[in-house]
């Protein structure tokens, strides 16, 4: 019998630009995911399943093999900071920067730095090797509000185009990291569903 080989895809704004880049490989879900309350969906191939959750969700439904694949964002990934997912193509959608930002023309203290972030390990990591004394507050969205409000002095944010700074007062100064939508795919299905990963991995690479 042939097993299932599950996809797993981050919900929001990369379901968006991963939808077609699944239709160009001929993958196309059995009903309008955008109309569904469903988590689980077929497809037009009988042992393809798309199950579609939370981006921050996505490493962890692949390294534990609950999905064999997965899309998901740099930003995410370097949060979740695993050695055991192969990361074989770069989607080369939902581009962004991953910056620090803070109040323009504010000065910053002598001592520790406040920073405000979801992405709490990577910011802990960048301003490690900075060689910079922080502390970082965790936050789970609106970070440009921590500056304004006195809760933080800087923030690690996504940028896209840089309006959602302006618009608070923002500047962006420090790029972590460019960010893009990874393919992610589990160690072990890797090796027991070889052939079928690996031409997965070619028809969307061949749309990337
Ligand atoms: P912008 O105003 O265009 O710089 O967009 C910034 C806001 O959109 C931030 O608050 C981000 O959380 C969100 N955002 C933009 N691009 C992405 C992306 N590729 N993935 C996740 N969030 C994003």
């Amino acid at each position: 019998m042939t097993q299932p080989l599950t996809i797993a895809l981050s919900k929001g704004r990369i379901l968006d630009d991963t939808l077609p880049l699944l239709a160009e490989a001929g993958i196309h879900p059995a009903e309008d995911i955008h109309k569904s309350r469903k988590l689980i969906f077929d497809t037009n191939h009988d042992h393809i399943k798309l199950v579609v959750i939370r981006a921050t969700d996505v490493p962890t439904y692949v390294e534990y093999g609950a999905a064999d694949l997965g899309v998901a964002g740099k930003d995410v990934l370097m949060e979740y900071d695993s050695n055991n997912l192969c990361e074989p193509l770069d989607l080369n959608i939902a581009t962004c920067r991953l910056m620090t930002a803070a109040i323009k023309d504010a000065v910053m203290p002598q001592g520790r730095l406040k920073v405000a972030t979801k992405f709490v390990n990577t910011a802990k990591r960048y301003f490690a090797e900075q060689g910079r004394q922080v502390d970082i507050i965790k936050l789970y969205g609106a970070m440009e509000l921590a500056p304004v409000t006195g809760l933080a002095h800087r923030i690690v944010d996504i940028v896209e185009t840089g309006n959602t700074l302006k618009a608070n007062g923002l500047v962006p100064m420090e790029l972590i990291a460019d960010v893009s939508t990874r393919l992610i795919v589990n160690e072990s299905s890797f090796k027991t569903k070889y052939d079928r990963i690996k031409s997965l991995v070619d028809a969307l690479g061949k749309e990337t």
